[in-house]
């Protein structure tokens, strides 16, 4: 059977897959895109009902296509975000084709290039674009039993309140995911616990502005990775009810109980570490060091904003707080559903090209490999701090398509 040739292959249909197909034909290169499943398949399957983006309207766009609202500091549904996305494949007129998965990739027998193999056959490119997500398999603690005698979810699967089973919640984990999914249960009228890890919290606003435009303004949404904190996490933050700052001590105040850290878990029963007070100050911490820096930037640039106090005020320790919690039982204390908001790694087991370090993630430089024609695109911190999130990927696939166009 003849082999499908494409002078470039690009593996994923989410805003990276799209975008880099926008790049490559404004270079007028040719390439197709391959989707496993729909276009914008993580934000249709993998997010749950009620999450909203967490960058306001006014900031939304991919390149040459702004995202169209009436109200630029609303928070778009998830819906919103897949016709979005939709929208923008229709409007570049990518030439992709969804339902096709590629299980392998590897070099092209005796020459230069590469042959990715699919259900519908092998095709052959000269380059290839990994776009395959920064989010791509859960990550979930070694300890969790199918047999724990209780309903778990891990937070990509997690839908809506009424998915759960009825009694109380534990979620695990307080980044974006369990501090949001932990708001959603409790107005639902669930008992929640909830499980605080490291974390770093950041404002909603400050002193007139959205986050996100701070981080504009400061110029940190371009810090580049060789600038990068890794001990630094991803912050925090909502735009659930209209964006407001996640506090943890307001969670309590409002009937979450706060536990430590989970520390094992078996025949019903959760330990949990005593760090609850430890963790809340860190948090406390990068929160003050970023109001600090909005300040000094104000001062520095003479800028006429608005002071704002209030939003440096702290609530008290609630009891729990100085006195967690260490164990939970499933059944003595009603845990109907335990929510794993433990994280996400990558899955590039399927690339058996040596482009992968021991831990299996993707050796490079701002995307590009050691391998000429191998690129990857969308992964978090590529060559800076933006460039994972929806409106940030643009640059860097600019990047990768003026090295494409360089080939030849
Ligand atoms: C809970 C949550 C909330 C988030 N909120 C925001 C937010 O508010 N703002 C923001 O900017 N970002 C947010 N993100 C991050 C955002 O979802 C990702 O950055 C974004 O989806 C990345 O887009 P992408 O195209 O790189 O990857 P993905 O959206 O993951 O797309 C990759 C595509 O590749 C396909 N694919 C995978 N493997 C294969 C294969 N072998 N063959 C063919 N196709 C394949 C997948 O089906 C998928 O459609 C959030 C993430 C999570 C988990």
């Amino acid at each position: 059977m003849p082999i499908e040739h494409v002078e470039t292959l690009i593996i994923g249909g989410g805003q990276a897959g799209l975008t880099m197909s926008h790049r490559l034909k404004q270079r007028g290169l040719e390439h197709l895109v391959l989707e496993r499943q729909r276009i914008a398949e993580r934000w249709r399957s993998e997010r749950w009902d009620g999450l909203r983006f967490q960058f306001p309207n006014w900031s939304v766009r991919l390149p040459d296509f702004p995202y169209p609202h009436s109200d630029p500091d609303g928070f778009a549904t998830g819906r919103e975000i897949v016709d979005f996305i939709s929208a923008y494949a229709d409007f570049i007129a990518a030439p992709i084709r969804c339902g096709v998965s590629v299980n392998a990739l590897r070099f092209r027998d005796g020459g230069c290039g590469f042959i990715a193999e699919t259900p519908d056959g092998s095709i052959e490119a000269d380059n290839v674009v990994v776009a395959t997500g920064p989010y791509q398999r859960p990550v979930l603690p070694a300890w969790l039993r199918d047999d724990a005698g209780v309903f778990q979810v891990h937070a990509s699967r997690y839908q809506n309140p009424d998915q759960l089973p009825d009694g109380a919640v534990l979620i695990v984990g307080s980044g974006a995911s369990g501090a949001q999914i932990a708001e959603e249960l409790l107005r639902a009228g669930r008992r929640v616990y909830l499980s605080v890890g490291r974390h770093s919290r950041l404002p909603r606003r400050y002193r007139g502005r959205d986050l996100i435009w701070w981080l504009r303004e400061m110029g940190l949404d371009q810090t580049p990775v060789e600038a990068r904190d890794p001990a630094r996490l991803l912050p925090v933050i909502s735009g659930a009810y209209g964006g407001h700052t996640i506090d943890f001590r307001r969670f309590a105040a409002d009937g979450i109980t706060l536990l430590g850290r989970i520390q094992a878990a078996g025949n019903g029963i959760f330990d949990f570490a005593d760090d609850l007070a430890e963790t809340l100050r860190g948090g406390d911490v990068v929160y003050a060091n970023f109001l600090d820096m909005v300040d000094a930037h104000i001062e520095r640039h003479a800028l006429d904003m608005p002071e704002e106090p209030a939003v440096r005020a702290r609530l008290p320790d609630p009891p729990g707080v100085t006195e967690p919690r260490r164990r939970l039982d499933i059944s003595a204390d009603g845990i109907g559903a335990v929510i794993w908001a433990t994280g996400y790694g990558i899955d590039f087991s399927w690339i058996d090209v040596p482009v992968l370090d021991p831990r299996g993630g993707p050796i490079h430089h701002h995307g590009v490999t050691g391998v000429p024609g191998l690129y990857f695109l969308g992964l978090q911190w590529l060559s800076k701090r933006s460039l994972s999130f929806l409106s940030g990927v643009g640059d860097d696939a600019a990047g990768i398509a003026d090295y494409i166009a360089a080939r030849g």
